[in-house]
């Protein structure tokens, strides 16, 4: 059996993390380096490694994933927020469990770095 990810440890509460939401398909915690006043993540519970090894069967999940995330900005108070998914390496993925990050708080430039 391949090793648990990380985020697989805290939803089986090997690891604590200040969660803020969950249900049958994830759980959102709160990022232990925020990089904003609100920098929450949503993780499914089903270890999808990244986005891109999705398919259309994926899809009711994903859209969870999504509208549970603005949910989260929208109860915190933030009515402008970014969703960000790392997917890959390049691209700042260093947990390989598919999370969406929830940033909101400050200003947040664009292009992102
Ligand atoms: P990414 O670089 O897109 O894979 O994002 C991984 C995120 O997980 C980073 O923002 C980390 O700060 C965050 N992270 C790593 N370990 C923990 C942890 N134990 N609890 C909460 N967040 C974590």
């Amino acid at each position: 059996m391949s090793e648990k990810s990380l985020f697989t440890r805290i939803i089986d509460r090997e690891i604590p993390a200040e969660i803020v939401f969950e249900d049958d398909l994830c759980i959102a915690i709160r990022d232990v380096n925020p990089q904003a006043p609100l920098h929450v993540l949503v993780i499914p519970k089903q270890p999808v490694t990244k986005i891109s090894d999705g398919d259309s069967g994926d899809a009711g999940l994903f859209g969870h994933l999504l509208l549970t995330a603005a949910d989260i900005a929208s109860r915190e108070g933030h009515e402008d927020f970014r969703l960000v998914i790392n997917n890959g390496a390049g691209a700042g993925q260093s947990v390989f469990h598919l999370h969406v990050h929830v940033l909101a708080g400050r200003g947040l430039g664009w292009p992102p770095g």
